[in-house]
């Protein structure tokens, strides 16, 4: 079967609310992947960086296997071996008193809301129902209903209100207009150290020290959306870790799945998560021994293979390189570690075709930005050659 089959079949019976790049793929190793006409692509997205590990890896293969042989799924009604030392070591490597497992960003991120109104409410001795939360203009915190509705992307909003009360918006990296918006009601600024759906996009230096003075100085919690950057994505284990700063709430996922299955978790302290009752939160998949056993290969693999240091290293040559490529279309090259984007002046999508027909899988987001963001485990060469089809595509009229 040829890919058209397979892009006509998905097209027909699937709701279109994706615009993906037409290949089919059917396989993946490394950095990798293969489409069902046998042609062959490097994988410059990482699925959005779930996939920092690189795909297929053989030691998170074999924890899943192995684990899927045991038992796959307990719910929480039961206890199972594998949670705890789960968060014992996502905890000791992340430096977190606790952690409460999810599986998707968007249920983290709903779960860091419910966990930051519960300590407005029991600790900050906010009024009842008045909490509030601070978010960023260009936000990506995911798609369920109370996250879309304080979106600034109109299409996110547009059908789907009516929305959460709660939340308000200050522009991106602006540490006066944040201060500004705080009240006596304030419970949580929420954002991303980098907006990744946003276009990697960089707030400026300093910011992220003075968002977090301002937060402690208005008793607010600090609270890091790092689904996208952490876990090695820019160089550090965290992007806050740039600025030194310690938020007082960590969301991961992504990667943590090790690019086999959606894990997600929040990770904080005992006054925060501790005061989670029975009953308060929960799903039955999060925390299963599955995800836990694949969770735990995952976070083994980007320490033993030092893919954190990595991205540093290498996102550095990345970056350096796409800099000195002089095109009338480039705007901007940005980034950290292999988190990088190129802006255009013009929209992105025909370069990303172009790049495909290469051999290189790219994705514009919004619209003038190709983000550049491979496996960790990609080599100097396999980037060498990546130049030598990225320089050729973006020096094209
Ligand atoms: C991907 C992403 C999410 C949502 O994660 P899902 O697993 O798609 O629900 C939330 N926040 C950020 C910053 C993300 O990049």
């Amino acid at each position: 079967m040829n890919s058209q089959y397979y892009i006509d079949l998905a097209n027909k019976y699937s709701a279109h609310n994706y615009h993906p790049l037409d290949v089919v793929i059917e396989r993946g190793k490394g950095v990798w992947v293969y489409d069902v006409d046998g042609k062959k692509y490097l994988d410059c997205l990482a699925a959005y960086s779930a996939v920092n590990q690189g795909h297929g890896h053989p030691a998170i293969m074999a924890a899943a296997v192995a684990q899927m042989e045991r038992i796959p799924l307990t719910s929480r009604a039961f206890r199972n071996d594998q949670m705890g030392p789960f968060l014992q070591e996502l905890c000791e490597l992340t430096g977190y008193e606790m952690a409460l497992p999810m599986n998707t960003g968007a249920e983290a991120v709903e779960t860091a809301v419910k966990a930051a109104r519960k300590w407005g409410y029991k600790v900050k001795k906010v009024a009842r129902d008045q909490a509030e939360i601070i978010v960023c203009d260009g936000n990506f915190h995911g798609r369920t209903t109370t996250i879309v509705g304080f979106s600034s992307e109109a299409q996110y909003r547009e059908d789907f209100g009516p929305f959460t009360p709660g939340f308000i918006s200050v522009p991106y990296g602006d540490a006066a207009a944040l201060e500004a918006a705080i009240t006596p009601n304030t419970v949580a600024f929420l954002f991303e150290p980098i907006q990744g759906e946003g276009g990697v996009v960089l707030p400026p230096d300093g910011f992220l020290q003075a968002a977090h003075a301002i937060c402690q100085r208005h008793n607010v919690l600090f609270v890091a959306d790092e689904i996208q950057t952490g876990l090695g994505r820019t160089g550090k284990l965290f992007a806050c870790d740039h600025e030194g700063v310690r938020p007082d709430m960590v969301i991961i996922g992504k990667a943590l799945g090790g690019g086999f299955y959606p894990v997600s978790a929040v990770l904080s302290d005992q006054p925060v998560l501790g005061l989670f009752r029975p009953g308060d939160h929960g799903s039955t998949f999060g925390g299963n021994p599955l995800g836990a056993a694949v969770a735990r290969a995952a976070l083994k693999v980007l320490v033993d293979e030092e893919l954190i240091g990595r991205s540093a290293e290498l996102g550095e040559y990345f970056k350096g390189r796409l800099q000195r490529i002089e095109s009338p279309h480039i705007k901007e090259v940005r980034g950290r570690g292999l988190f990088i984007g190129v802006e255009l002046q013009v929209p992105a999508r025909h370069f990303c075709e172009a790049l495909r027909d290469r051999g290189m899988l790219c994705k514009e987001t919004h619209e003038k930005v190709i983000r550049f963001a491979p496996p960790l485990v990609i080599t100097k060469e396999e980037i060498d050659w990546a130049m030598s089809q990225i320089e050729p595509v973006l020096m094209a009229a």
